[in-house]
């Protein structure tokens, strides 16, 4: 095929544009980020390799070579791996641009890179960053195992072009030409190569080769040096997660995390164990600092990078931990399982659910421990993550008392910054109480000052204040240490204290106006009733304990979900007077237009107490406005 000339795709464009012209430090990562794309390109031959060993081509070592040519001012990275054809090179260096993209060009708009620059030392911006230090980057390119030398040859000075042509390239895999610009040329110089290797590649698992000049002892002459080349190793390719913990610094741990995670702050939380007895691995795990944006969608790929006996089967295995603790990164590397081991094996593998059951047991008794240990620390984490983490109290059945030990609420009584959690509410219940009362909503504020509280404000029982969409759904018909969990909105909540003669005396009294109240709204709700959580407010709509909560329907409503239409419940104040004097309306005039209009105008409220719009809310305007020039009028 013929020479063709191409544009890059517009946001590769964009992130070329930027690499060049906006970042100033941290240059060096370009090599950090092609010897990934080296390693990454073998691990993908070495695991083809397994039941196709056509990829090896004979050759039995795999090892990333960087050599130096100080005349042409070039650096070549270049790897035994893959390799790419002629739709994959043109397709991964130009013309699709991959999702971290986006997430970059995102990242470099905000405020904290902005004005921490080095930051950007820490992303994974991939192969467009050599052209921070390189004009021209040439990629000479063959697919392992394709049985000829037919290759493929790259080129771009970042000028909004690229260019592929076929090329003779004798060996397998990819080599990577950095063209140096003039000011750039430092990293030609074998130290600062040796440097930056070690610095950011260290653990990678090949090697990590280049051709050093060494001095010797002269074979041929006594006594005399001769200066020689020599191809040496520069990293030290100790997978980090099998290295003893006293071995690794904490430098290292980060560094490490920045590489698989491709996140630019630091991790919250490392852990690092080896399992032994029924099942043998190491796990490095990380809990990061920040919730990436993407956790709530569908294509955002969980679990660790899994690893069998150092050798890396997949990028993502999500049978290894579970979904509510997603966030969690890092390797896993299982001397158990079988190298040839596919995703439809790992479904139903016994070993990779010992792995499971470990890490969730592990990552769980670390948040446990630091609950109770750095709290501050745990909330930060919470305050990320705990949305997610809530999910394991509906799927996880077995560790379910274990996850609500970690959730943290606001409360009535805490104020809204602090936090308290279900063992901390319970110690503090009052005498008599005997359930863990919840009230859900979108605002802290909102909801304190709920009207469905007032009777919970008089007793002085506390109420957690739950504001996630997905709270309601978790908590409703659980227990925590035997303890119920209820809702203040839902429900019958009888916080009277009068005595049973006084209640069935009120009945009574309110009986016949109920029943006005219950056939003039027969349409809108299923039942009219005393309240007996109110004190203030004349009258609040309930849902049975089992009906969902206004802030979920409405939730599944955004999401385009059918929602059962539920009707809800109206509870009236007995002792507000309002109450006194329909009644004593009601005994003069049964069939009164004044009594319809408050009925009307008291549901409307109630509805707007719930958060809902009342039905007609010009009529309900007119008739607020109607009562106070009434009012207006008495007064004046
Ligand atoms: P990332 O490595 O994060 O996917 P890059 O921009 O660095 O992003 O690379 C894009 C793609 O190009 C890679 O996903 C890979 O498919 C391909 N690629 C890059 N370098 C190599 C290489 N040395 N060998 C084989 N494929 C490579």
């Amino acid at each position: 095929m013929t020479k063709e000339n191409l544009e890059f795709k517009t946001e590769i464009k964009q992130l070329l544009d930027l690499m060049i012209h906006s970042l100033y430090s941290h240059k060096e990562i370009f090599l950090r980020e092609l010897v990934s794309n080296a390693s990454d390109a073998i691990d993908k031959a070495r695991y083809e390799s397994l039941t196709n060993s056509s990829v090896l081509e004979n050759e039995k070592e795999w090892k990333i070579k960087l050599s130096v040519d100080k005349e042409a001012g070039t650096l070549t990275v270049s790897d035994n791996g893959a390799g790419m054809t002629r739709a994959e090179i043109t397709e991964s260096l130009g013309t699709i641009a991959h999702s971290g993209t986006k997430d970059f060009l995102a990242a470099l708009q905000s405020k904290e890179v902005k004005d921490n620059p080095e930051l950007i030392g820490q992303f994974g911006v991939g192969f467009y960053s050599s052209f921070m230090i390189a004009d021209r980057v040439t990629v000479m390119t063959r697919k392992a195992g394709s049985g000829d030398s037919r290759g493929i040859q790259w080129e771009s000075a970042a000028d909004g072009f690229f260019t592929v042509e076929d090329v003779d390239k004798k060996t397998k895999g990819t080599d990577v030409i950095l063209h140096f610009k003039e000011d750039e040329k430092k990293y030609l110089d074998e130290w600062e190569i040796r440097n930056i290797v070690r610095k950011y590649s260290d653990y990678i698992e090949h090697p990590i080769v280049m051709d050093v000049e060494k001095e010797k002892d002269s074979e041929l002459k006594k006594g005399e040096k001769v200066k020689i080349k020599e191809e040496e190793t520069l990293n030290s390719q100790k997978a980090i997660w099998l290295k003893d913990k006293t071995d690794v610094t904490d430098e290292e741990y980060r560094e490490f995390y920045k590489h698989i995670s491709h996140d630019f702050a630091d991790p919250a939380k490392t852990l690092h164990y080896k399992a032994e007895g029924t099942s043998e691995f190491s796990a490095l795990l990380y809990i990061p600092s920040k919730i990436p944006l993407d956790i709530y969608y569908k294509e955002y790929k969980m679990g660790p990078t899994l690893y069998v006996k150092r050798v890396q089967i997949m990028d993502h295995c999500e049978q290894l931990i579970p979904r509510y603790l997603r966030f969690v990164k890092g390797v896993i590397d299982s001397s158990d399982l079988p190298l040839n081991v596919s995703r439809e094996l790992l479904q139903s593998n016994r070993q990779v659910e010992i792995i499971n059951k470990s890490v969730t047991k592990k990552i769980l008794d670390t948040l446990t421990d630091m609950k109770k240990n750095e709290f501050d620390s745990y909330l930060s984490f919470y305050r990320e993550f705990g949305k997610v983490l809530k999910e394991g109290v509906h799927f996880d059945f077995t560790r379910k008392e274990a996850i609500l030990d970690l959730l943290l609420f606001q409360s009535i009584s805490k104020g809204g910054d602090a936090y308290t959690s279900l063992q901390e509410y319970i110690d503090g219940m009052k005498e008599g109480q005997e359930d863990i009362y919840y009230i859900t909503g979108t605002s802290y504020d909102e909801a304190k000052n709920s009207p469905y509280l007032e009777a919970f404000k008089e007793k002085g029982y506390d109420v957690l204040v739950m504001l996630d969409e997905i709270d309601d759904f978790i908590v409703s018909g659980l227990e925590f240490k035997e303890k119920k969990f209820k809702s203040a909105i839902k429900g019958e909540i009888d916080l009277d204290t009068s005595t049973d003669d006084e209640k069935k005396e009120t009945k009574k009294k309110f009986n016949a106006l109920i029943e006005l109240i219950k056939d003039k709204l027969k349409d809108e709700v299923k039942d009219v009733r005393l309240s007996g959580r109110l004190k203030d407010t004349a009258c609040c709509l309930v849902g049975d304990e089992q009906d969902m909560d206004p802030q979920m329907a409405q939730l599944l409503k955004q999401m385009g979900q059918a929602v059962p239409q539920n009707k809800r419940i109206l509870e009236i104040n007995p002792t507000h007077p309002i109450f006194d004097s329909m009644n004593r309306l009601f005994e003069k005039e049964q069939k009164s237009t004044v009594l319809d209009e408050y009925i009307t105008l008291l549901y409307d409220q109630a509805l707007l107490l719930e958060g809902s719009k009342p039905k007609d809310p010009a009529a309900f305007a007119r008739a607020v406005t109607r009562l106070m020039v009434k009012d207006a009028d008495k007064a004046g």
